[in-house]
């Protein structure tokens, strides 16, 4: 852009001369004939140059160039008065005075003119120039004040020497003071907190300094600043340095963060990997670690230790038939009442699920881990109390030996498995010590579910009847249906197969089965026989049926189907350790009461049932186990069966004594009142040509005999 001069004079030929003079430079020209006329457009436009007439009409030169100096916008706009007077000092001073910055006198030299006019616009370029830069710098200064005050980050700017220099705002709300107590102070002694605090580090010997004086940023993300209020703060911070204009060292820019918050976090999450949320018990995680500690040190102490797997019994079954959050708080009481029975030194873990781990150590450990496994077997199998239900649970535990039952953490903890396994498989609520030999059998016991499995598929089963017997008349009262399975020349026994399948769910097809196959067979034992009254076959019912809710219905559409009457037939439920107190199983029995059938609670004494809830049960018949009739000659046992027939007296239920192998054994039941009873010594399980031949010797009647399960 061009550069404006604005000339003045009352006189138009000056002005006219004039413009003629400085036509040769690149410039606009703004002609004015008064004073007046030349502040108004000094107002609007920014001018490079006056030349002022000093003689005009009204208002004169000097007094315009007076008034120029008091505007802001013209204080410093060079000014050359045109004269023709004298060249007196006074007069030049006035001008001077006045602001004017030079004088040239008419009539004038053109070239003088000329070459004064360059010098001036050339003056004012530069001026303009320097303006410029003033501007950029001003801006620039302002908007870094602006970002160091308004980043999040706390910025500390320190001296060469170590002194604080600068604190910006957010340093000042995280250190909680106000930049004025820290500037000058070092920064060694009131912020930073040194890794070795006892010897106070120097500043010239901080990483900081060493990293920014050789021009480098030195970055750490586990620092520690001291606060005003002497609290110590994790941070993470950047140092940089900045330099003199010469490339020198000039000092250090701290950049940090408050990092309390990513640091509870990363403490959280690392809790998170290790423990178990639920009950607060290290996790697999934090067990792998442990193992492999222990085989290590172990292996340079010489001292052993022992590793337990654990398995609750049912716990599958509670969160099935009670939910998660039952099952959820049985885990943690079950954490509980483990961590009572172990020692400060053992490690208890929670793998998932029902499975716990115990690693336990110390001199004796392998007798200890005995000990501790019995005691965690008892403390296990007594009741829980979830939300108002006792439950029983009970676990099985598997345990090793380090060294000699594994080599690594993966074998150890495989060969605890298959011990617990081997547990279960024996009955649960047990623990067994790892042996060699355990493979074989799991492999057989997973070669009897898959034999089962196939068996189920085409029912390839049959049913054997044990009559029941009234001591008083001899008569037979009644039939039990056992399940027999047969696997090339060999019989596989009930208390064998039975607990597969109800571990694999099988046994709700087999139930079925076994019910739909007694019901034809009594159907046709009624049609061949005439079988007196209250003569009742009973089939034996797994608690995992019970809970089946179409359970009912399926009972009902059988008998239907079979016409088969409910007053012929019983239910036999095993008095089982878990659940027969939830509302629907009692409902189930009282519906399955109701037409007709009768139900036995079988196996009686060798559950955990309460009188109070046995009297909820709508029971027609309780049966003692074998094991009491077996102990029947000791007055222990005598006392015994005494008192379950009182019992069952005051419940109106009658008793069946199971497991009668001897007549003694038979005459002391009768002695204390027992009327019916099953066993050997009456007859064994028949199978059914057997039992026609039995059933026709009492109750014949001229009909063909018209077998179904031969
Ligand atoms: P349980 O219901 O208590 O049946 C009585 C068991 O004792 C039968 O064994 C029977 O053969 C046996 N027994 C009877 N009298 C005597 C005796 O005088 N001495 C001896 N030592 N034993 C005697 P089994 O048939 O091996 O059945 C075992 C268990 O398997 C049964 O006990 C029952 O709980 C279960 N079971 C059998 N069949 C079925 C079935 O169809 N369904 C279900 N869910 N369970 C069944
Ligand atoms: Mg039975
Ligand atoms: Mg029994």
């Amino acid at each position: 852009m061009k550069q404006n001069i604005l000339i003045v004079d009352d006189q138009r030929p000056n002005l006219v001369a004039l413009e003629a003079t400085l036509a040769e430079l690149d410039i606009n020209i703004i002609a004015a004939t008064s004073g007046p006329e030349a502040l108004s457009i000094l107002l609007k436009q920014n001018v490079a140059l006056v030349l002022l007439d000093v003689q005009m009409p009204g208002m004169d030169g000097f007094e315009v160039a007076g008034l120029m100096r008091q505007r802001g916008k013209t204080r410093h706009t060079p000014i050359i008065f045109l004269t023709a007077i004298n060249k007196e000092d006074s007069y030049l001073f006035k001008g001077y005075e006045s602001g004017g910055v030079d004088f040239i006198f008419k009539p004038f030299d053109p070239f003088v003119l000329v070459s004064k006019v360059r010098i001036f616009l050339e003056l004012d370029l530069r001026r303009q120039q320097l303006e410029d830069a003033l501007n950029k710098l001003k801006q620039l200064k302002t908007s870094n004040e602006i970002l160091l005050r308004s980043v999040g980050e706390g910025i500390i700017g320190v001296a060469a020497n170590g002194v604080i220099s600068f604190v910006n705002p957010a340093a000042e709300l995280v250190l909680g003071c106000v930049a004025i107590d820290l500037i000058g102070q070092p920064v060694y002694k009131s912020v930073i907190v040194s890794a070795q605090q006892v010897d106070q580090r120097s500043w010239e010997e901080s990483k900081i300094y060493k990293f920014c004086s050789q021009g480098q940023a030195y970055h750490t993300d586990v620092a520690v600043f001291r606060t005003f209020a002497n609290r110590m703060l994790p941070v993470e911070y950047t140092a940089s340095p900045t330099h003199l204009p010469n490339g020198g060292f000039d000092g250090v820019v701290i950049v940090f963060k408050d990092i309390t918050e990513r640091k509870k976090i990363e403490e959280k999450l690392n809790y998170m990997a290790q423990y178990d949320a639920l009950t607060g018990l290290g996790n697999r995680n934090l067990f792998g670690s442990a193992l492999n500690n222990a085989i290590t040190f172990s292996k340079h102490s010489g001292q052993s230790f022992a590793l337990l797997f654990m398995d609750l019994d049912r716990f599958k079954q509670v969160n099935d038939t009670l939910g998660h959050h039952a099952g959820d708080q049985l885990l943690k009481d079950v954490a509980l009442r483990v961590s009572d029975g172990i020692r400060d030194t053992d490690i208890l873990c929670r793998l998932g699920g029902d499975e716990f781990t115990i690693i336990i150590n110390g001199k004796a450990a392998e007798s200890a881990s005995l000990r501790i496994s019995e005691k965690l077997i008892g403390a296990l199998s007594r009741p829980f109390e979830i939300f108002g239900q006792e439950i029983y649970v009970g676990a099985s535990i598997g345990i090793v030996y380090f060294p000699g039952m594994g080599e690594d953490a993966q074998e150890l903890i495989k060969n605890a498995d298959m011990a617990m396994y081997q547990a279960k498989h024996e009955g649960r609520n047990r623990f067994r010590v790892f042996e060699q030999g355990m493979r074989a059998q799991i492999e057989e016991s997973m070669a009897l579910e898959l034999e089962l499995r196939r068996a189920t598929d085409i029912m390839d089963f049959f049913l054997h009847y044990q009559p029941k017997v009234d001591m008083h008349s001899g008569d037979i009262v009644g039939l039990e249906a056992l399940i027999r399975w047969r696997v090339g020349d060999r019989l596989i026994s009930p208390a064998v197969f039975i607990p597969v399948a109800e571990e694999t769910g099988l046994i709700g097809s087999i139930g079925r089965w076994v019910f739909e196959t007694a019901c034809a067979q009594v159907r046709a034992w009624h049609d061949a026989f005439d079988l007196p009254e209250g003569f009742r076959v009973s089939v034996n019912m797994s608690v995992q049926q019970l809970q089946d809710p179409n359970l009912v219905h399926e009972l009902t559409r059988i008998m239907h189907h079979c016409q088969v009457l409910g007053d012929w037939m019983e239910l036999e439920i095993t008095e089982s350790l878990l659940l027969e107190k939830t509302e629907e199983n009692i409902e189930r029995l009282a519906s399955i009461r109701q037409q007709g059938c009768g139900v036995a609670l079988d196996d009686f004494g060798t559950g955990y049932s309460s009188m109070s809830y046995l009297a909820q049960l709508p029971l027609s018949v309780m049966k003692i186990d074998k094991i009491f009739v077996d102990d029947i000659h000791r007055p222990q046992g005598s006392a015994i069966v005494s008192a379950v027939l009182a019992l069952a007296r005051g419940l109106n239920v009658d008793v069946v004594a199971e497991g009668v192998e001897t007549a003694e054994q038979a005459r002391e039941l009768k002695a204390l009142g027992c009327r019916f009873a099953q066993g050997y010594y009456f007859a064994k399980p028949l199978g059914v040509t057997d039992i026609d031949v039995l059933l026709m010797q009492k109750y014949a009647r001229a009909a063909q005999d018209r077998r179904v399960n031969p």
